[in-house]
């Protein structure tokens, strides 16, 4: 795909159906490497490039476009992560339900490595991110968006979280239902002070790639499901060493097989027709600027 053609309309009505998708995946290359058949597409987007190609397979009667968050490799830490590109270049490709499985530190005792969370609330404890495509910031093609504020009372999708736990939990896999993800800045852990501050507040587990996911999918009338797989518990809960990234690669490894089991299976029971307020997250408002 050309950048251009990327830019400027997103993959056009059968133009290339192929390279189209409804259901978006942002999670490691271990959700789709061994899929039978996967299409590499590369988006460009008028906020850059996104972590990484997408790659498009058929997964339960559905079309899913695979990214991963922090690119093949691993070589992007949570803070360069180019949030908006990535939302960006799902939507430009068809999607319009997100599931973002990703890794987090349990903030209370009970929530132990192995634990699945689908959280319902997030709090945001990053700086400096963007966390916006209404920022009335010139685009390289000339546009300029409006002013937007979107409603975030709830960040997640109400539909893919009930989807999400049911599915688990058919697994034998009983999954939290609710709770607060704490984002931080990273790339380091947190000390024990922050830690247990924040586990204090009845905050759930602690992460670094939730924000701005999540609002950046509900500015573009995309429902997005959070999936956090607990892998140790942060320094605050624990009375160790304090956390370290080889455990939370170990634990991950352990657990990457009955996520992805369980993501497939979500993937393929997400409804066809979205009836939830985040497709229309944007009434009411302009944006000024055409969504792809
Ligand atoms: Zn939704």
């Amino acid at each position: 795909m050309s950048a251009g053609r990327a830019q400027a309309a997103g993959v056009t009505d059968g133009a290339a159906g192929a390279e189209r998708a409804d259901i978006g995946v942002i999670g490691g290359s271990g959700f789709y490497s061994f899929l039978d058949e996967v299409t590499e597409v590369t988006v460009d987007t008028p906020y850059g490039a996104p972590s990484d190609s997408l790659f498009l397979g058929d997964l339960g009667g559905r079309r899913v476009a695979f990214l991963p968050r922090h690119g093949r490799g691993h070589h992007l830490p949570p803070h360069r992560i180019n949030y908006r590109a990535n939302l960006w270049a799902l939507r430009s490709l068809g999607v319009r339900q997100v599931l973002a499985p990703c890794a987090v530190g349990g903030l209370q005792p009970e929530y132990g490595p192995g634990t699945l969370l689908v959280p319902d609330q997030l709090v945001d404890r990053t700086k400096g991110r963007l966390q916006t495509f209404y920022d009335g910031v010139p685009r390289p093609d000339g546009t300029q968006s409006n002013v937007v504020h979107v409603t975030f009372a709830d960040p997640y999708c109400p539909v893919g979280r009930g989807v999400a736990l049911a599915t688990a939990r058919e697994h034998g896999w009983e999954a939290v239902d609710g709770g607060t993800m704490c984002v931080i800045e990273g790339p380091r852990f947190s000390t024990r002070a922050e830690s247990r501050w924040h586990a204090a507040q009845g905050w759930s587990v602690v992460g670094m790639t939730g924000h701005p996911e999540a609002i950046l999918a509900r500015e573009l009338e995309m429902c997005l499901t959070s999936i956090a797989l607990v892998t140790d518990l942060d320094a605050g809960a624990e009375v160790g060493e304090g956390v370290s990234h080889a455990e939370v690669l170990a634990v991950f490894a352990q657990n990457i097989g009955r996520l992805r089991d369980v993501l497939f299976d979500v993937v393929a029971r997400l409804p066809k027709e979205r009836d939830c307020l985040c497709a229309s997250a944007l009434a009411g408002q302009d944006p000024g600027i055409e969504l792809p």
